[in-house]
């Protein structure tokens, strides 16, 4: 470790353009009230070149990270999100730069200052095993070991266990990702699979390098980089370039079950494309581990992960984030609803579609709950008070029930108008609550204020 805080502010001064201008360290933060220290100031990332090699027998990853961006203020020093293994080596512009962890925090100090508006490239090395990490509501994620592999998801902040990021999705960049394992492992990462291709041995193994381009902009928290055992199916699915990856002890188990989760994914990308607009990338599929001790799916951006086989109803909320979180996506974390309340009312309308229950039938049904099921209405979707609550029921379902509210209340057409011009406005950026709520309005010519107090801010049941 090079401790050259000292002198690379002092380089910084020298490497000032014009005289009063101050090289000053970027933030340490982008301010989320939830993760204050979740996303770094000063830069802007264009592109992830993530190029890991995995071992799953002793859990150990050996990995370079390369991160191209461009500077937003005149830098000193900026920070990364970073809570993985032992740091190696890192570069700014092939030049040896000094670093420090603090916490979450990797402070980087080039050897000379960053201009405000130049690009420039880090590169990270780093060795180790990687971990988990424990959520604020008690649930797993970042580098999952499973028993065969990793099972690698990163919400609301578990990507920096395994790669230094911008960790917030305010920043969204393009991923080139390589994962290198033994022969006979399977690595799944996002976007397009580009190459398979065989690599030196190491540690006695053959191995093999996969290697996946993610082209649309994506937010760190959607990466992965799971491996394992999986049966590969590559068959487009709806016109689109598919990656279907099932570990055999799910297909040996739940074969029926798999079999009728996915038949129906080209339909219902249709149908969310007729509804909400054209599917956001060019590629698609899913990633079925065995991994139960995770408890949860995640919408990982082309390819969400499972950690078992999943219900249709579950392939079809992880489909529709694909729209509603994944290229839309929030601009700060307690506005989760835009995520789990659009997702939830999109698996109610797949299932409306698949002769279940209507949308209309959905609210009714959760509006004849008593008052009493605290679990459904508390707390309130829109407010979200702490980030132990980010993954409450009443998120999911009072967020669905202000959809559906609102479709009832403008029409099918001015609602699907306003999906629509949401998901295009917004595509690969970001939106907030207010801006749902102001596009609302407009596309309708309607005042909603009192529709979207009861269904998103007003504590207890709507
Ligand atoms: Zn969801």
């Amino acid at each position: 470790m090079v401790a050259a805080s000292a002198l690379a502010s002092v380089l910084a001064a020298a490497s000032a353009p014009a005289a009063g201008a101050a090289f000053e360290p970027g933030a340490a933060g982008v301010g989320d009230p939830f993760f204050p220290r979740a996303g770094n100031g000063g830069y802007d990332v264009s592109h992830y070149g993530l190029d890991l090699i995995y071992f799953p027998n002793l859990g150990r990853l050996n990995a370079t990270a390369t991160i191209r961006a461009t500077a937003t203020q005149d830098l000193s020093s900026f920070d990364l999100d970073y809570r993985g293994p032992r740091i190696t080596d890192v570069t700014v512009g092939g030049e040896a730069a000094g670093y420090s962890r603090r916490g979450q925090e990797l402070v980087v100090e080039p050897a000379a200052g960053i201009p405000n508006g130049s690009s420039f490239e880090v590169v990270v090395a780093y060795r180790g095993p990687p971990h988990e990490i424990t959520d604020a509501d008690g649930s797993i994620e970042g580098w999952v070991r499973t028993d065969d592999g990793a099972f690698v998801v990163g919400e609301p902040q578990g990507s920096p266990t395994w790669f230094p990021c911008n960790d917030h999705p305010t920043d969204k960049a393009s991923f080139a990702t390589s994962i290198t394992v033994p022969r006979g492992t399977e690595a799944i990462a996002n976007g397009a699979l580009r190459g398979r291709i065989q690599s030196r041995r190491r540690r006695g193994n053959e191995m093999v390098r996969w290697s996946y381009v993610a082209q649309e902009p994506m937010a760190s928290y959607l990466a992965t980089a799971t491996v394992g055992q999986f049966d590969i199916d590559r068959t487009p699915v709806a016109g689109l370039g598919s990656l279907v990856a099932i570990d055999p002890l799910e297909q040996g188990r739940r074969e029926r079950r798999l079999r009728r989760s996915f038949q129906r994914s080209d339909e219902i990308i249709g149908l969310f494309a007729g509804l909400f607009g054209p599917y956001p990338f060019t590629q698609t599929g899913a990633i079925v581990d065995h991994a139960p001790q995770v408890g949860y799916a995640l919408e990982t951006q082309t390819r969400p992960i499972y950690d078992g086989a999943p219900s249709q109803t579950t392939v079809a909320h992880e489909l529709a984030h694909q729209w509603f979180g994944d290229s839309v996506s929030l601009a700060r974390w307690q506005d989760m609803w835009l995520n789990e309340g659009f997702a939830t009312w999109a698996q109610w309308r797949w299932g409306e579609e698949a002769g279940g229950l209507t949308t209309a039938q959905r609210l009714a049904s959760l509006q004849a709950q008593p008052a009493s099921r605290t679990d459904l209405w508390d707390p309130p979707a829109g407010a979200i008070p702490t980030p132990a609550e980010l993954f409450s029921n009443s998120v999911y379902t009072r967020g669905a029930m202000a959809l559906e509210a609102l479709r009832q209340r403008v029409g099918n057409a001015t609602f699907y108008d306003i999906l629509r011009a949401w998901t295009a406005a917004h595509a690969y950026a970001n939106a907030t609550t207010a801006d749902f709520i102001a596009l609302s309005e407009s596309q309708s010519g309607r005042q909603l204020d009192e529709l979207f107090q009861r269904y998103l801010f007003k504590p207890g049941k709507p």
